[in-house]
């Protein structure tokens, strides 16, 4: 993810994104910015509530789909993920439009056709 968008995130979510290092520790492109955001927001509204913090510890593509762990495990938080993770697999990685994981030989990424085509 560009720097413009992961500094947007590292700002707004600070105790959610407080683990991981800015900037390059959000290890997807630019299309799932939206979904990774809604998790951030759900993550951080627990911290603003909660003594005891739940932060993310790991997000980023694998196998063309979005992975995002936290530290330990809290019911809204991990069934967001899933949901998140759901959705990853219909939106573009590069532009965020619909999309569906395309299998290109030695790897699969999430893309629309037009970046498809583009690539
Ligand atoms: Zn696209």
């Amino acid at each position: 993810m560009n720097r413009r968008l992961q500094k947007f995130l590292f700002m707004k979510f600070p105790i959610f994104l407080s683990h991981l290092d800015y900037p390059g520790n959000i290890e997807c492109d630019n299309g799932w910015y939206k979904i990774i955001k809604e998790v951030c927001i759900v993550g951080e509204h627990y911290d603003s509530i909660h003594s005891n913090k739940v932060v993310a510890c790991y997000i980023g593509e694998k196998f063309g789909i979005l992975f995002m762990y936290t530290d330990r495990s809290i019911t809204s938080i991990d069934e967001t993920i899933e949901k998140a993770t759901i959705e990853s697999l219909h939106t573009c990685s590069h532009c965020g439009e619909s999309g569906e994981l395309r299998d290109l030989g030695t790897w699969r990424k999430t893309l629309c056709n037009k970046c498809l085509k583009r690539r």
